[in-house]
């Protein structure tokens, strides 16, 4: 196999400004690839527009911008790749993969038998065809009961039954928009992104981004999870519940050199204040991914405050 140079990339959801849990994702995917001397994208994931917070995506990059984050190429719009998805799909369906779905929400609750991954596991209900006068909404995909296996940077080797843990899944949803699940693997695929590091609690997605990359016949990345970032109350720091939103913050180095701690990175205290870029530097040359916490529950915040 010829080497193939690393190509990573950082997706966030301009949902609202960079909070710290997606920070220590951007620190974590430009480390470990820029370390790799492999290249950096930068996509916007705008593929929901009730979701989209005007202003948030300017917010982002500023913020990035302001601490020498800097990405490679032109920044890619998922609001601009509907052709992609649209053509991925029609794959999906030469395959005699997917099909029309007419549950609504609430059928799918009382009909489910048991809890997934996330929500109720679709029962299969529409997957022999749809009875007699009920309308499409969904398009689901037919999930295998086979293992899907990989091993996480971090979290070493894991599988999922994706018909026991998510059942056959969403890749068109009834408002017509595309799901992240099939957005993310076309986008990632036809960028040829081949790291893909982000935040834990997207582990139980990657099983389902595996399946999809198989079905499309698109190379799978390697996965590098990285442990979630818990507020003072135990929680995931969220867009909607970080207090201490970073466009706040005016000291870049303080919030880089959290991240690198965050990450079980072991900053010189005389690099402690220095410029962002200084900081950088340092970090391309000496992140040790063996080092990132496996802390599959997450890690509170504040135990990393300098
Ligand atoms: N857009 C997602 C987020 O902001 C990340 C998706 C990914 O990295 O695959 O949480």
């Amino acid at each position: 196999m010829p080497f193939a140079p690393v190509v990573g990339r950082f997706a966030p959801s301009p949902t609202g400004p960079l909070h710290f849990g997606s920070l220590v994702a951007a620190v974590g995917s430009y480390c470990l690839a820029r370390r790799a001397g492999g290249t950096w994208l930068l996509r916007m994931e705008d593929l929901d527009p009730p979701r989209v917070v005007p202003g948030a995506a300017d917010e982002i990059l500023a913020t990035l911008d302001h601490l020498g984050l800097h990405w490679d190429g032109a920044i890619v719009w998922q609001s601009q790749q509907t052709e992609a998805y649209v053509e991925a799909l029609a794959r999906l369906r030469d395959k005699g993969l997917v099909y029309e779905c007419a549950c609504s929400r609430r059928e799918i609750l009382l009909s489910a038998p048991h809890p997934g991954e996330e929500g109720p596991i679709y029962p299969g209900t529409c997957r022999a065809g749809l009875r007699p006068g009920r309308k499409p909404r969904a398009l689901r995909i037919v999930v295998p009961q086979e293992q899907v296996c990989f091993r996480d940077g971090v979290f070493g080797p894991l599988q999922q039954v994706l018909a026991e843990a998510v059942g056959d899944f969403v890749l068109r949803r009834a408002d017509g928009l595309f799901a992240y699940q099939l957005a993310v693997v076309v986008d990632d695929a036809a960028a040829g992104v081949n790291q893909v590091v982000r935040g834990a609690d997207l582990l139980s997605s990657t099983p389902r981004q595996i399946f999809l990359h198989a079905c499309l016949g698109t190379p799978i990345p390697a996965y590098v999870h990285l442990p979630m970032v818990l507020g003072r109350d135990g929680k995931k720091v969220s867009k909607r519940n970080d207090p201490d939103k970073l466009e706040h913050e005016p000291c870049g180095s303080r919030l880089l050199s959290q991240a690198l701690q965050f990450l079980g990175q072991n900053v010189p205290a005389g690099l402690l204040g220095a410029a962002p870029a200084e900081l950088l530097s340092w970090a391309v040359l000496n992140f040790d991914q063996i080092a990132i916490p496996t802390a599959v529950d997450g890690l509170i915040v504040d135990d990393f405050s300098l």
